[in-house]
């Protein structure tokens, strides 16, 4: 009998030179599609990232065929079981670098980067008095789960970061700083980063918050809310012996932990929002969304202009002038 766990989703990275990411990029396609693989992937000088899923003996095959090559002989995989498919297509891109900072001289992981906590270093880390806990990730990841306590530096993308750390430096200054991202690779650049920037005490959570969702001694604690994947999947759950919501509806703001993107497809913002809000306000995330001519949600339930008018009515009946 097949059992429903017979997919696997996998996340690695590796720093390692790649002479010429476009033709790698071309003939590691060709691997993934012959292995009926679906994913992402990302290649470039420095290195490689994805995320892949496929049936289990696929993504075996596939992890076993990267350990042949000397150059990934080392690289992790962190592995979920999975229903099925967590990706429509497969993706392999060549790109000028893997994560980007934005920096005068990029940052090589290879030669800089801060000290390697594993989950339970990390865990125990936390909790000292001078330590501060900096995510490293975007601001939407932070809102639907973070580690207690967390920074969230106002960013909506990584390449922000090192101007958010000099503009609040007074946050962090003498104190030990962790770091931590999804699967690590995003902390090995910016951990870098802060020791080149003269922070001398500098730890990143090895493995990032995948591999500390794993390990069965830590079980995830002090962790709230669910990790962001950038899979189909969205949510996927850290802590293990306890569940706290983190994340709040954007209209009403509730306990929510739901990902929707704003139908108006020139906005596509990511909000928060229960099912009852996202028919409440034609799942747009402000008047003009809703009321935009190429709104998805108004196509998807075929809403007549009487229909749009009586939800429109209903907003301005009940948020009044507040309304978002
Ligand atoms: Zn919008």
């Amino acid at each position: 009998m097949e059992t429903e766990m017979n997919f696997q989703v996998l996340l690695y990275y590796n720093y390692v030179h790649i002479e010429d990411p476009e033709t790698f990029a071309a003939e590691h396609l060709k691997l993934c599609n012959d292995l009926e693989l679906k994913g992402r992937i990302l290649i470039a000088h420095e290195g490689i990232n994805g995320t892949v899923s496929g049936t289990v003996e696929q993504t075996n095959k596939y992890m076993e065929k990267m350990h042949n090559d000397p150059m990934f002989a080392d690289m992790v995989f962190k592995i979920d079981e999975a229903k099925g498919h967590a990706f429509k297509k497969m993706h392999v891109r060549p790109r000028p670098e893997l994560v980007t900072l934005r920096l005068e001289d990029d940052v090589n992981p290879k030669e800089t980067t801060g000290q390697y906590l594993s989950p339970q270093e990390f865990y125990k880390a936390m909790q000292d008095e001078d330590t501060v806990v900096l995510d490293a990730r975007n601001d939407y990841e932070y809102d639907l789960g973070h580690f207690r306590g967390a920074i969230r530096p106002d960013i909506e993308t990584f390449r922000d970061l090192p101007k958010w750390v000099r503009e609040n430096k007074e946050k962090i200054e003498g104190k030990k700083i962790l770091t931590y991202c999804t699967g690590g690779i995003r902390c090995e650049k910016f951990s870098g980063w802060l020791v080149k920037e003269g922070f001398e005490d500098v730890g990143q959570l090895h493995g990032g918050i995948v591999s500390y969702g794993k390990d069965s001694e830590v079980q995830g604690q002090l962790w709230d809310g669910q990790l962001y994947v950038f899979d189909e999947r969205i949510n996927v759950p850290v802590n293990r012996t306890e569940h706290v919501i983190v994340g709040k509806d954007y209209f009403d703001n509730q306990p929510c932990e739901r990902y929707v993107n704003c139908a108006n497809p020139e906005c596509n913002k990511q909000i928060l929002c229960s099912p009852e809000n996202e028919h409440k306000y034609m799942r747009g995330c402000t008047h003009e969304c809703r009321v935009s001519p190429r709104n998805m949600y108004v196509d998807e339930y075929n809403l007549t202009e009487a229909e749009i008018s009586e939800r429109l009515e209903r907003i301005e009946r009940e948020d009044g002038v507040s309304q978002p």
